[in-house]
């Protein structure tokens, strides 16, 4: 069993922290060949525990990812995270990324790996109209890379979901590079298919809550029977647990839907299967936007090319 990615989820659903059990966990993750840890949901709520957790990896020379609401940013906490210049990427996920300088006591520069603003676009959204301004801004405040979800059922009128793929589109060949457009293959323009979702890593990674509960990479918490590593091997969790499993057989080049026909099949499969679940209830069902647009009839067909 090999685990790539180690989702280190600090949610308010986990129970209560414990902290020795975690580590053990991240020992296990690391014998098991972990590259890459996300810190999500509220890291900065827990800022001993991030700190040592973001202390363990580094000195495991494992890529961190630190994904916080900025709310939970604190002067104080930015100061701490000053112990590990250059060696994490931050990112904020929220619809106005803030001013980063103003998250640093005295106007100092945020000394970051990679610094990133995670924009969600609803169809109300100022951004919607004003992304080019945004995007401007923040790469003026020092953000390295801008990342674009469009929520697709904010919007009744699929015409108008597809003007706003179409800005981000407009940015992505703009700030070539620095933007990342989480839209569907076959809406991106042709110079921007680099920035596409390639299949990932969903069967070599996984998610550990605070508590030591080992779950899915990134469903929501429905993940019972909860298996802890305060009783198991991370190793037995990961080769035991149904759903673990469940997302590991999964394959992607059998989803159900519209992706079933479509020529990027292979190279996207439905994006995230952890969010198809999500959204869905199946791993193998399409992308729901996908499947959206293709029952709204604005589907673009030419890549519609085989029905396996
Ligand atoms: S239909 Fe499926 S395979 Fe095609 S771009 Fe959309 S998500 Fe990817
Ligand atoms: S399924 Fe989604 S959350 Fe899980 S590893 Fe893939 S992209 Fe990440």
């Amino acid at each position: 069993m090999h685990i790539e990615t180690l989702y280190v989820r600090f949610a308010s659903e986990s129970g209560k922290a414990r902290p020795s059990v975690l580590y053990r966990g991240l020992e296990e993750a690391v014998e098991m060949g972990c590259k890459h840890m996300r810190l999500i949901d509220h890291p900065l709520r827990y800022p001993d525990i991030a700190l040592k957790v973001t202390e363990f990896a580094i000195s495991r020379d494992i890529d961190i990812e630190l994904d916080t609401p900025v709310d939970d940013v604190t002067p104080a906490v930015m100061e701490n995270l000053k112990a590990f210049p250059g060696d994490i990427a931050i990112l904020f996920p929220q619809d106005k990324p803030p001013n980063p300088q103003d998250l640093l006591p005295n106007g100092k520069r945020m000394n970051v790996k990679r610094l990133i603003a995670s924009i969600t676009i609803v169809s109300s959204s100022p951004v919607a109209t004003a992304s080019a301004e945004l995007a401007e801004a923040l790469f003026a405040r020092g953000f390295d890379l801008l990342k674009f979800s469009i929520l697709w059922n904010s919007y009744a009128d699929a015409t108008e979901y597809l003007q706003t793929v179409e800005m981000v589109n407009h940015l992505a060949s703009t700030y070539s590079g620095k933007v990342l457009a989480m839209i569907p293959w076959v809406l991106l323009k042709r110079e921007n298919f680099r920035v596409g979702r390639t299949v990932c890593q969903y069967k070599e990674t996984v998610g550990l809550t605070l508590d030591g509960v080992v779950t899915c990479c990134g469903t929501d918490p429905i993940w019972a029977p909860t298996f802890s590593v305060s009783s198991r091997r991370l190793c037995e969790i990961v080769r035991d647990h149904p759903a673990l499993r469940q997302l590991r057989e999964f394959d992607y080049t059998k989803v159900k839907g519209v992706c079933s026909q479509c020529l990027f099949s292979r190279y996207c499969a439905n994006q995230c299967p952890a969010y198809v679940f999500n959204t869905t209830g199946a791993f193998d069902n399409s992308l729901p936007e996908c499947q959206w647009l293709y029952e709204k009839g604005v589907f673009p067909h030419e890549f519609l090319i085989r029905k396996r």
